[in-house]
């Protein structure tokens, strides 16, 4: 069965391309053959080792990169059937979003930004997109996984001018000041509603957010009333499950009516349209947005900072600097690959081999790798 797609989707016949040609594939269409090839990449299977908020020895039961990145695409997936936009395309765009993060989530981005300050800097949605267009290479014609466009340029979220000029075609758009088209906007908005939810269902599990606390947020209370009056006996880990996909189910539903109702307003008749919009049109309504905002600043506050998690931040940061510190310091100490590229390289470009090298370890091969050169 194909899909019928809405005509400001983002369409196979009027994409912008990939960067070297390729013969259409028989039984796949592009995104579906992007999607492909990104589930086949390196750089995906080593997300199950990644942290998400837990460092992945920290307990099974907590998301990593991995799972969080296939909740994602679900979102992504529902929004996009409901919108009638590109399925394949917004479901390639959310399992690669993530491929540039460093082992220990946030804490290891910092930290490796903070090595990296004199040679450019590091920034995670960046190396998401130089693991797909360079760094990931099994093809014999081309470095990377030579993506279509559209697929790129969803997951590039952001970037700063300096950054952008460097890009070309794909960092056009943020010095002209113009949106990405919609599935890359879907794919944004997905990312923030899966983490939300799942790390407070990960808190929770793991004790750092309780019941109480959890009522103050009013996303949380307004189903949580509703359930507990429905199920007065029902158990505290069901209650809360129950409660959190009743919260998803919520955001959601609000997400896809009022992008509906932004669209109608825009009446965008291409991709064209949608990038040209004075605003993105994927959209979640005033009142929702201003719950889900607070959610996060939320959890920033009682869990991404809780001292229990401070504590193993501390200890993340510190590895990655020591790493990168000593293959600055010799970069034999780095495989075969990365040894020589860094060794005919200076500076800066020297410096980014490194960074490349620390950013696709695994949390528990840089604990490893770290303890091995320290005793
Ligand atoms: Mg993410």
């Amino acid at each position: 069965m194909t899909a019928v797609l809405a005509p400001y989707a983002a369409h196979e016949s009027s994409s912008r391309g990939r960067r070297y040609y390729e013969a259409p594939s028989t039984y796949r269409g592009e995104y579906q053959r992007d999607r492909d090839r990104i589930i086949h990449s390196t750089g995906f299977r080593r997300l199950i080792y990644k942290t998400q908020v837990f460092v992945n020895h920290e307990g099974d039961m907590y998301r990593t990169r991995l799972t969080h990145s296939l909740e994602v695409s679900q979102i992504g997936r529902t929004v996009a059937v409901a919108l009638q936009l590109n399925e394949p395309l917004i479901e390639a765009i959310c399992l690669a979003h993530d491929l540039g993060h460093t082992p220990f989530g946030h804490a290891g981005q910092d930290s490796l930004n903070a090595c990296m300050r004199d040679y450019g800097g590091f920034e995670h949605n960046l190396q998401s997109l130089r693991v797909v267009d360079k760094l990931e290479s099994k093809y014999a014609d081309f470095a990377g996984l030579n993506l279509m466009f559209e697929t790129r340029e969803g997951i590039l979220k952001h970037c700063s001018a300096r950054n952008a000029r460097e890009l070309g075609d794909v960092g056009a758009r943020f010095l002209e000041k113009k949106q990405a088209g919609l599935e890359a906007q879907l794919a944004n908005i997905a990312d923030a509603i899966a983490y939300n939810h799942h790390d407070l269902d990960d808190g929770y599990r793991a004790g750092l957010l309780s019941l109480d606390l959890l009522r103050e947020q009013s996303l949380f209370s307004d189903q949580f009333d509703v359930v507990r009056a429905r199920y007065p006996e029902l158990e505290d880990r069901r209650l809360i499950y129950e409660v959190i996909r009743r919260m998803i189910g919520a955001v959601v539903s609000d997400l896809i009516e009022e992008t509906q109702r932004r669209i109608e307003a825009a009446a965008p008749a291409s991709i064209d349209d949608v990038r040209n919009a004075a605003a993105p049109l994927v959209s979640m309504s005033d009142a929702v947005y201003e719950q889900h905002a607070a959610l996060k600043k939320f959890l920033q506050k009682h869990l991404y900072s809780h001292e229990q998690k401070l504590e193993m931040t501390g200890i993340a940061k510190a590895i990655v600097k020591d790493l990168f510190a000593a293959y600055m310091a010799d970069e034999r100490l780095m495989p075969d690959e990365f040894a020589s590229a860094a060794a005919s390289a200076a500076g800066a470009e020297r410096a980014r081999v490194v960074a490349d090298y620390i950013a696709g370890m695994t949390d528990r091969y840089a604990i490893a790798v770290h303890e091995s050169m320290t005793g």
